[in-house]
Parts: C-alpha cells; sequence; structure tokens
C-alpha cells in the first residue's frame, strides 16, 4: 500500500515533534522542510546572549533525526498549491503531499517605528545573538567605551528574562578586560503600565521587585518613539545608547497573508477543532489561532495531537478534537530566580528556579532521548565567548 506523504514545514518546537511522532509509522513517508539545519530552542537564547554557548540553544536536525525515516529537506516554503498538494520554495523546488503540517514560527515585528530595524539589536536566532556578544565586546574591550545606557524594550518574558542575565554578562566583561571603575546601567522600557501585562498583576509586582533589586531601570507605559545611532526616542525623551534590544514585538509569518490563508487575531491562521485550515492543510504552534499560541509547550502539543490523529485516520479511526493545554509559565529573572504560575498557584526565587532547570531538561527529553537531552542540558553549565581573553577567563 501506497504510504501517506507527510509534508511538514518548519523545523521549530512544533514540526520536529509532529515529524518525530510519525517518523517510526511505516504507514508514512515523511519530509520535513526547514529554513535551518538546526532547531532554534528559543527559551536558551538569552542565555546563549550572556555568555552562554551556542550548542545550548541549538539542536541539529541531524541529530534529532538520526537514524529515523525522516527525509530532511533545507529550503525556504513560500508558496501552497492546494488543488495540486505540493509546496513550492524560493529556489524553485517543489514538493508534494497528501497531508501539509505547517509550523513556520514568528517574525520579528518593529511597528514600523523608525530607526529600529536599522539600529536596535535583538535575540531571536544565533546570528543575532552573536551580533550582540560582539557588539557589547567591541565596546567594552576594544573600544573601552561602556554605553551610557544598555537598553532592552519589552517588558516581556524575554526582555525580563535578558535583563536579568546582562548585568552579570557585562561584569564579568568588564572584570575579564581589566576595566576599572564603571558602573553599567540597564533600562527596561514597557509600553504598557506593567511588567508581564499578560500575566496576573501579583506576578508583574514580584518580578519589578525583582528588578529594582537588579538595579535595572524600568520605564513602564512609555512609548518607543524612534531610534538613531545614538539615542533611543522614549515617550518624547532621549536615552543615549548605542545598545538597544528589542523584543517587543513579533507577527505572524508573511507565509499565511501570501498564501490567501484565513488571518484572525494578531494574524494567526485560523484553524477548525483539528487544527485543520484547509483540506488537509495543519496548522500548528506559533502559527495557529489557539489559547496558549506562542508557547514552545503548546507547539510540541499541537505536533503532537496532528501526529496523532494522522495517526488514528491511517488505522481507520476518526480525527480527535483538539483540546488547549494550559502551559507552566517559567520566568527566569537573574542568577538563581524565577517565576513560576502553575495554574493558580505562583512562586518565585530559587525554587523557580530549579523548576525552569527541570523544564530545560524535560523540554530537551521532549526532543531527543534522555542520554542526549542530558548532554544537550549540561551544555548550560560551561560558557562560550569568541574573545579569547572572555574565552580563558571563564572556562
Ligand atoms: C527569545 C525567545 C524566548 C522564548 N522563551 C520561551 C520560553 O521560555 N518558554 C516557552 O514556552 N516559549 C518560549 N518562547 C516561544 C517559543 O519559542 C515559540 O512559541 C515556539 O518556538 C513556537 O514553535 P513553532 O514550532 O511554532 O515555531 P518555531 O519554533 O519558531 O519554528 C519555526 C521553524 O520554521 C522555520 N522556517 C521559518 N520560515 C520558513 C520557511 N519559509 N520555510 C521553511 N522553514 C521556515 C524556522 O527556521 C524554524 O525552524 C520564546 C520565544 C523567543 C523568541
Amino acid at each position: 500500500m501506497a504510504k501517506e506523504k507527510v509534508l511538514v514545514l518548519g523545523g521549530g518546537f512544533g514540526g520536529v515533534k509532529a515529524a518525530l511522532e510519525l517518523a517510526d509509522d511505516s504507514r508514512f513517508a515523511v519530509t520535513l522542510l526547514s529554513e535551518d539545519t538546526d532547531l532554534r530552542y528559543y527559551p536558551t537564547l538569552y542565555h546563549t546572549a550572556t555568555g552562554g554557548r551556542l550548542a545550548n540553544s541549538s539542536l541539529p536536525l541531524s541529530r534529532i533525526f538520526e537514524g529515523k525515516a525522516v527525509k530532511i529537506v533545507q529550503g525556504s516554503a513560500e508558496t501552497v498549491d492546494r488543488k495540486a498538494k505540493t509546496v513550492a520554495t524560493k529556489d524553485g523546488q517543489t514538493y508534494d503531499y497528501d497531508s501539509l503540517i505547517i509550523g513556520l514560527g514568528v517574525v520579528t515585528n518593529y511597528f514600523g517605528i523608525p530607526g529600529l530595524a536599522e539600529y536596535s539589536y535583538s535575540i531571536k536566532s544565533q546570528s543575532e545573538v552573536q551580533r550582540l556578544k560582539k557588539h557589547l565586546h567591541q565596546q567594552l574591550a576594544d573600544e573601552r567605551q561602556p554605553d551610557l545606557h544598555y537598553v532592552i524594550i519589552g517588558g516581556g518574558p524575554t526582555g525580563i528574562e535578558l535583563a536579568g542575565a546582562l548585568p552579570g554578562y557585562l561584569k564579568q566583561i568588564i572584570r575579564n578586560h581589566g576595566i576599572k571603575d564603571r558602573k553599567v546601567h540597564i533600562d527596561l522600557i514597557e509600553a504598557l503600565p506593567r511588567l508581564l501585562p499578560l500575566l496576573p498583576k501579583k506576578v508583574s509586582k514580584a518580578v519589578r521587585r525583582r528588578m529594582a533589586k537588579l538595579g535595572i531601570r524600568l520605564y513602564l507605559g512609555k512609548a518607543v518613539e524612534g531610534q538613531s545611532a545614538d539615542e533611543l526616542t522614549v515617550s518624547g525623551k532621549p536615552i543615549r545608547s548605542h545598545t538597544v534590544i528589542w523584543t517587543a514585538g513579533v507577527t505572524n509569518h508573511p507565509f499565511f497573508k501570501e498564501n490567501n490563508f484565513a488571518l484572525m487575531a494578531r494574524g494567526k491562521a485560523g484553524v477548525d477543532t483539528y487544527l485543520r485550515a484547509d483540506e488537509n492543510i495543519f496548522v500548528i504552534g506559533d502559527n495557529a489561532n489557539t489559547p496558549f499560541s506562542g508557547l514552545a509547550q503548546t507547539a510540541l502539543h499541537d505536533g503532537e495531537f496532528v501526529a496523532q490523529n494522522l495517526r488514528r485516520r491511517a488505522g481507520g479511526k476518526g480525527f480527535r478534537s483538539y483540546v488547549a493545554k494550559q502551559p507552566v509559565t517559567v520566568i527566569p529573572a537573574g542568577p538563581r530566580w524565577a517565576s513560576v504560575i502553575w495554574g493558580r498557584l505562583n512562586f518565585n526565587g530559587r525554587t523557580g528556579w530549579l523548576l525552569r532547570e527541570a523544564a530545560d531538561l524535560t523540554g530537551f527529553h521532549d526532543l531527543e532521548p534522555w542520554p542526549k537531552a542530558a548532554r544537550q542540558f549540561m551544555t548550560e553549565f560551561s560558557p562560550e565567548d569568541d574573545c579569547p581573553t572572555c574565552a580563558t577567563a571563564t572556562n
């Protein structure tokens, strides 16, 4: 009997999970098409950006699928032809499918604020993280000229994680290079009146106290209006800085608009109760309009859900309906401290930090067997820097 051809677009959390779930089922021929050769493990990117290893936030797809019956192809999906059941890539390749699973993730959105795309830094990919690290070293080690302000825009989880880790990293570079008497100022800007505006108020309060303890200056309810080479304009006032890091906005992948998907809130694709956007086209993770879209845990859940339904159908059973899974949120903020929101529970501090460590370990295990997941987890504990002075000092 002919195998069902499953084409998965996107080698992120959702796409990889779906492909893994189908890999060992001989009824399917699975192809995974992704722009990257690695899965970006976003939750630890902030750590890589502040002295951690690149390997800590990057899992090679070839390693994840070692020995698995999944064809991995590198390419950029551009168009879908629903009648012909094919997907074409930017470089003109065409892939056909019986079932298509799409998990392309989101892209950075500067909301049209002038200058940000040109002058700000970001931590959404390994190359962006490396660019930021290089810049910090250039200022501190080569020019011996720390910035007046290190500015992080966005008081959501990514902004908080980075604000918590950046002071320690800057101090480390300063110490390693023997730069004397330099204090660093870190500013965190949020357009809404409180940090973590999507989470309960008590969480915002606890994290606000933690930021104050770490010496982070907060600008709440302040809107960023523009950036030039030397300064940022915030609610009409200038902040002099050459280091502005944008963590405040993303929007859905342009693939959906360009291919006439029905778009819902925040540009996400509308899906039915089986996460189907069209006949035999499933949308998962950040791309799908589901209650907890925007989290790695949701993408993993979605990938697994769609794969299980395809297996049910191949076995002559009907599809099950989607049930959204409330995620546990863990937000680290500086050394050995994290805020945890688990249903109605909220606790902060070292216990939260330990839980975050456990979450990373199990997160890696969602993608790889225990020995590989444990080795991946251990990469957290060995720092890495291109700068030879810092590399020698920290190893
Ligand atoms: C800095 C940061 C920190 C985060 N921290 C956390 C956290 O602590 N906990 C949490 O739960 N969530 C966190 N998230 C959110 C989480 O990472 C996402 O929700 C999750 O990655 C979504 O998974 P996905 O499969 O939908 O997309 P992604 O994981 O983004 O994967 C998309 C894949 O599609 C590929 N791709 C893109 N365009 C194309 C194309 N045209 N053709 C082919 N392939 C393409 C990409 O290369 C990528 O491999 C964080 C996000 C960021 C940016």
